[in-house]
């Protein structure tokens, strides 16, 4: 492979993470590489320094056509839409337009255990990922948890267990990345705002399982009626997962343990009461990773140690703090519908919710039912806040928020001892915040100033 890169023209679009790492690894593979964006010189300042210690080219500002034209091989980021014309221009000419993902999964060695879904791919990839290293794997993270594919090349071996958290996107472009696994977690209405509709989304996850042949396996969510749908596209061995219904292969919760089961054989891999997570979700991520994790034969006492062990990742139904006797839960990673669905799942009544941020174009009615039922308080904030108002209207008291500060103070006001106070915004973040991560971080330091005040 490194022959053929030699000399080549590559170009990149998009100068993101994944853009520069890509950029990098075929600077050092001998190609001669190009990375274009059409953000400003000003926005990409950092970007270009980068770029020019390497002496890598580069075009901002625009993508040219010219650029496209003359290259040999096209990468594209997952930040970018191949729906750009200058990428169907190539497309159609029959350049080889290709995903980081993919580039990366050519020269990557070892095994690929490569996970998607609309939600808990985060949460299970890192799970996967402790419990391989308990179980003495050499293991590396990354994909969409933001460490870029093409970075964990170098330190790649044949001995190494590559766990890859893929979105949707990175799985666009992808003529032959094939995972050794490939999990599943479900399949729920998001993004719809880039996508034409469900069925394209429902498929673009799917595609992970478009180069398995059947040497390789495949881990799907046994409760979720997309991948129960008979699925021809599949080649490879099924294995399931559930929360809520014994499977005949795989892993399943029996209402005391959690079970993972080939045929006729049964192995009691961890209690539910060793489990710190909350939730019937966590219930299924976890379940989904001592799959994926037997499946590459880490011995199941380790992996009830790394379960054991395993306090989830920032953001997702995390404990900020209990002031008074209330518990405040930072759900900031809650962008749709249906994660704030299983985020009120996770709790009795007695819940003041926060709710609100940049719409994807989601039908927040399907929130109705399970506010009435457990939730005290509606406090809303940020630009989904009216059509949130419209569509949820007279079910429970509801309070506007100008401020993550003024949400806190609401919600603590409202909630009484014993009450949970849950961020699950059901938005995106972007009308007020950076990203998830500046918003849990904003809802937490307002949480730490009820406390203190
Ligand atoms: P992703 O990486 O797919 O966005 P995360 O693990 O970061 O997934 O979790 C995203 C959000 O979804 C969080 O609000 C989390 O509480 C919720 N969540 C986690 N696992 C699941 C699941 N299996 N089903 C639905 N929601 C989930």
């Amino acid at each position: 492979m490194n022959t053929l890169l030699h000399g080549k023209k590559v170009l990149i679009v998009g100068m993101a993470r994944s853009g520069l790492s890509a950029a990098e690894l075929l600077w050092k593979k001998g190609a001669k590489v190009a990375v274009s964006d059409r953000r400003s010189r000003q926005e990409l300042e950092k970007e270009i320094g980068f770029l020019r210690e390497r002496e890598i080219s580069y075009e901002v500002g625009a993508h040219r056509e010219e650029s496209f034209a003359s290259a040999d091989l096209i990468v594209v980021s997952p930040g970018v839409s191949l729906r750009l014309p200058q990428l169907q221009q190539a497309i159609r000419t029959g350049k080889e337009v290709i995903s980081e993902i993919e580039l990366a999964s050519r020269f990557l060695q070892g095994k690929v255990i490569g996970v998607t879904g609309s939600n808990g791919k985060t949460t299970t990839t890192s799970l996967i990922g402790e419990i391989l290293k308990t179980a003495g794997f050499q293991v590396q993270i990354g994909g969409n948890i933001g460490v870029a594919l093409t970075s964990l090349v170098d330190r790649s071996s044949t001995e190494t267990v590559n766990v890859v958290e893929l979105s949707s996107f990175q799985l666009e472009a992808i003529p032959t990345f094939r995972p050794d696994v490939a999990l599943v977690l479900n399949v729920t209405s998001d993004h719809l705002d880039r996508y034409d509709s469900f069925e394209a989304y429902a498929q673009a996850k799917l595609n992970i399982f478009k180069n398995q042949t059947n040497f390789d396996l495949a881990v799907l969510n046994f409760e979720d009626q997309t991948l129960r749908r008979p699925l021809d596209a599949i080649r490879s061995r099924k294995f399931w997962f559930s929360a809520d219904n014994e499977v005949e292969q795989g892993t399943y919760f029996d209402g005391k343990d959690l079970i993972f089961r080939l045929g006729d054989k049964r192995e009691a891999v961890i209690s539910k009461e060793s489990i710190r997570l909350r939730g019937k979700h966590n219930l299924e991520n976890i379940a989904a990773a001592i799959t994926a994790a037997r499946l590459v034969k880490a011995a199941s006492a380790k992996i009830a140690q790394a379960v054991t062990q395993f306090q989830g990742v920032e953001h997702r139904l995390e404990l900020v703090a209990e002031i008074e006797g209330i518990q405040f839960y930072n759900d900031s990673k809650a962008t749709n519908t249906d994660a704030t669905l299983k985020a009120l799942e996770a709790f009795e009544a007695g819940i003041v919710l926060i709710l609100g941020g940049r719409d994807k174009g989601s039908d927040f009615t399907v929130l109705s039912s399970l506010i009435k039922e457990r939730v005290r308080h509606l406090i809303l904030l940020g630009e989904a806040s009216e059509k949130i108002k419209l569509q949820l209207s007279g079910i429970v008291p509801t309070l506007q928020a100008g401020s993550m500060d003024e949400a806190a103070r609401f919600a603590f006001k409202q909630a009484a001892k014993g009450d949970v106070v849950l961020l699950a915004p059901a938005c995106a973040s972007f009308d007020m915040f950076q990203n998830y991560e500046h918003r849990g971080r904003a809802f937490k330091e307002s949480v730490t100033r009820l406390m203190n005040r």
